[in-house]
């Protein structure tokens, strides 16, 4: 069932096009990243959907119903900014029943449900400290218990955890997803980060330039991507400039056995390194020399040169000992690992 409808939606600053012509349904109770570079628009078109920015053209529905003259307050939903926007001079339990206050609740109401919501995000106890008493990670959580406190029907988050440390915005990343999944809130979370994109979403919204490049389960869009930007935006890609040759792809390091590729103006190919195997012989239909290798801990990244194209094929970490820079190496490029983008290499 579709919780949340874009239909056409533009949205102009002057003659910035910042969303250009965006459509996609959001299916009811699933959570969805809208991922990608500064400036792509996301934040943009995360507050047409809660009402801040208006769209210049474009229809927004909520199960089925047309959003876009509704103000932001009566639209049901549940928004996490950037900036937590939380009130300094409020207690921890005060902020939270804010919402419900200004709706009317009565105090012994928004006391029993301050309690629930600060055992949703796993902070009991602390209604009573103000805000500049808890850690970042804290406050992250009861940003997001304000958010929920009055049961919306979507919940928005922009860039919710990047104000904090790497460690911390991990387990938040898996906290956020779990309390997703045991609501079954629809959720839209606004981030530039893949890797965060890919722990939480069951669909990420990939957009450049105003418009969705992809919209996909997270490991279809990286085992599939649609387009050279999206391979390249999630995670690591070669992307290698091939053509059609005899017995499969070519390209300044040698062939690709078994890839068809169209003739003509040629087609970019996209292999991930962990697809490709460096083996130590010097034979093979793909030669290359190891230009630099690091140790990475739980892989090897061994950046390669093939007849001067770069790639990077990771290894296991007990192999590293194998690949000395300035050795010359082969590598295996299976045809079933690649994407091929016809008509990109020209
Ligand atoms: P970031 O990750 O840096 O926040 P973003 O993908 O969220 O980027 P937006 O903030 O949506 O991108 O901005 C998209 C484009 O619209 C940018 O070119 C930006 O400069 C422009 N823009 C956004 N808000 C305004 C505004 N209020 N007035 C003029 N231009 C704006």
């Amino acid at each position: 069932m579709s919780g949340l409808q874009l239909v056409d939606i533009h949205k102009r600053f002057g003659s910035v096009a910042a969303v250009d012509n965006i459509s996609l349904s959001v299916d009811e109770g699933t959570f969805v990243c809208l991922l990608g570079p500064s400036g792509c628009g996301k934040t943009t078109l995360l507050r047409m959907i809660a009402g801040l920015e208006d769209p210049t053209s474009g229809n927004i529905l909520l199960q089925g119903r047309r959003l876009n003259d509704t103000p932001a307050h009566l639209r049901n939903l549940g928004m996490v900014f950037q900036s937590l926007a939380l009130f300094p001079h409020l207690s921890v339990g005060e902020n939270i029943a804010y919402p419900l206050r200004i709706r009317g609740k009565s105090k012994a109401a928004c006391g029993e449900r301050v309690r629930e919501l600060l055992d949703m995000v796993q902070l009991p106890g602390v209604a009573d400290r103000t805000i500049t008493q808890l850690s970042g990670g804290q406050r992250q959580r009861i940003a997001i218990a304000r958010a929920l406190a009055v049961s919306p029907q979507l919940f928005l988050l922009d860039e919710p955890l990047s104000a904090l440390d790497a460690k911390l915005r991990e387990a938040m990343q898996v906290e956020l997803r779990q309390l997703q999944q045991r609501l079954g809130i629809t959720t839209i979370v606004v981030t530039h980060d893949q890797r965060e994109a890919m722990t939480m979403s069951d669909q990420i919204v990939v957009m450049s330039n105003g418009k969705v490049e992809q919209m996909g389960a997270p490991i279809e869009a990286y085992r599939r991507p649609a387009t050279p930007f999206v391979a390249d935006f999630l995670g690591q890609a070669n992307l290698i400039k091939v053509a059609a040759g005899e017995g499969g792809a070519r390209f300044s390091g040698g062939t690709i056995p078994g890839l068809d590729v169209a003739g003509g103006e040629g087609a970019l190919v996209s292999i991930r390194p962990e697809d490709i195997a460096v083996l130590p012989s010097e034979t093979g239909p793909v030669k290359a020399s190891v230009v630099f290798v690091r140790e990475m801990g739980a892989i090897v990244e061994i950046y390669l040169d093939a007849g001067g194209e770069r790639i990077v094929a990771h290894a296991a970490p007990k192999t590293h000992g194998d690949f000395k820079v300035g050795s010359t190496v082969s590598l295996s490029m299976p045809a079933e690992a690649c994407v091929v983008f016809d008509g990109a290499g020209a």
